[in-house]
């Protein structure tokens, strides 16, 4: 079985074009000659592709003319065509001295890889571009501060058997591939993603091993499908994974995580809608980075992802200079609502090696939700959270409601800065800060 992507690409489901109508004249009496009433007959629609945007097509026009519109829309051929060179890069992009040196120097995992599309969303010029950032290697990547590894989240130490995390209780971490249809530069999992070998193979023999032993635990009810990225799979392959998770009767819930539905939208074909359909109840958490990332296309692959009954959450690193702003992410997390994803996590950036450039102070998260909670709409507030370095796993991190306690009343602060109370007879959240709430309220 191939695992590479292999089907062919499938006329979409929606069209954004909008029906138009073509007046057609008849005289019932003598055909031909008078003129009656105007009928307005429905023209059929021509087959309807994926959707795209003005910028991108400027884009493929300029630097993919052989393209047809066909072959751009097929995920195959965009993931074919990726970006992975420094001639390719040099093309496309206006490269800073410091992008050609890191370019030029990088060997191993997490290549270069960005698809023409996500291609089309950055600036040619502009080296702090938010999405460029984080796809174009910088020198910082090579430097290693304190505290910073290739494995910080302790995933290796955590691994059942390769590609397999067991570190809750009831669920696991199933890394599927190494491959990604782009290569995010702050990516947790550098050390493995883009370059098979060592003991992450992600062959067929690995990942019998994976459902072998999700097989023989019958705590497990929850498998997060994750990589690499799932969906760089070809159809056939990731039906038959995903048949094989629900026919294990203790596997309730199934997720996939991914970047693709917003790197490689074309991917959101038919064919995939129909195979995940099958697969309920299976959630998804797509990661979003920045507002640009809101295109036309987004809105196609979102729509048939939510249209096949798929609960969508995001989940977002938060990443120095490129979205570190209230009004960034509150740009973000509305587009998403709007394309009925939920914002879910906004994680602190993880500290992998090389990765000080992409880092912000805690209180820059703080700041963030604290910015959005009560100042917009409750459903665009994520959860922030930190994944503690060793293997801790998640942990939330929130502003501080809680003022402190004054009797039998919590004392409580609102988005505005403004202090309320609330009575609680026998309770005692807030009693280690009591007397500075008494003060204060
Ligand atoms: S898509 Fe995910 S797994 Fe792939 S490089 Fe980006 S963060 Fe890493």
């Amino acid at each position: 079985m191939k695992l590479l992507p292999q089907e062919t690409a499938e006329p979409p489901s929606r069209c954004e074009a909008t029906q138009t109508t073509l007046p057609l004249t008849l005289n019932i009496d003598a055909p031909g000659e008078a003129v009656l009433p105007r009928i307005e007959v429905p023209r059929i629609p021509s087959p309807p592709r994926f959707p795209i945007g003005a910028q991108t097509r400027a884009f493929a026009r300029k630097y993919f003319p052989d393209a047809t519109p066909a072959e751009w829309d097929d995920w195959r051929w965009q993931f074919r065509k990726r970006i992975r060179t420094l001639a390719e890069l040099e093309r496309l992009f206006i490269l800073s001295d410091e992008e050609r040196d890191a370019i030029q120097r990088h060997k191993g995992s997490l290549p270069v890889g960005i698809t023409p599309y996500y291609a089309s969303l950055m600036s040619r010029h502009d080296a702090d571009d938010p999405l460029r950032r984080t796809h174009i290697p910088v020198g910082t990547e090579y430097i290693q501060t304190l505290g910073e590894a290739d494995d910080p989240l302790g995933e290796d130490h955590d691994s059942a058997v390769p590609g397999l995390v067991h570190r809750y209780p009831d669920r696991v971490l199933f890394l599927v591939t190494g491959t990604c249809s782009t290569y995010c530069r702050y990516c947790t999992r550098s050390r493995m993603v883009g370059a098979v070998g060592g003991e992450y193979s992600f062959s067929k023999s690995q990942w019998e091993k994976a459902l072998q032993y999700i097989e023989a635990h019958t705590e497990i009810r929850d498998v997060l499908l994750s990589g690499g990225d799932p969906l760089t799979l070809a159809d056939e392959p990731l039906e038959y994974l995903l048949t094989r998770l629900r026919a294990i009767p203790h596997v309730e819930f199934l997720r996939i995580g991914t970047k693709v539905p917003v790197v490689l939208p074309m991917r959101v074909t038919k064919n995939l809608t129909r195979i995940l359909k099958k697969m309920h109840p299976l959630w998804m958490s797509i990661h979003f980075t920045h507002p640009s990332e809101l295109t036309k296309e987004v809105t196609e692959s979102t729509a048939r992802l939510a249209d096949s009954g798929i609960p969508l959450g995001s989940q977002t690193v938060l990443l120095k200079g490129i979205n570190d702003e209230v009004e960034t992410m509150k740009s973000l997390y509305h587009g998403l609502l709007k394309r009925r994803v939920k914002p879910y996590y906004l994680y602190q950036c993880d500290p992998i090696t090389g990765s000080s450039h992409f880092r912000t102070p805690v209180e820059k998260g703080l700041e963030i939700i604290e910015g959005l909670r009560g100042h917009t709409t409750g459903y665009a507030v994520p959860h922030y959270v930190i994944d503690a370095p060793g293997g801790g796993g998640k942990i939330p991190v929130v502003p501080d409601y809680l003022v402190g306690r004054d009797g039998e009343d919590v004392v409580l602060r609102n988005f505005e800065g403004k202090t309320y109370r609330y009575r609680d007879p026998g309770g005692k959240a807030g009693a280690s800060r009591g007397k500075a709430a008494k003060a204060k309220a």
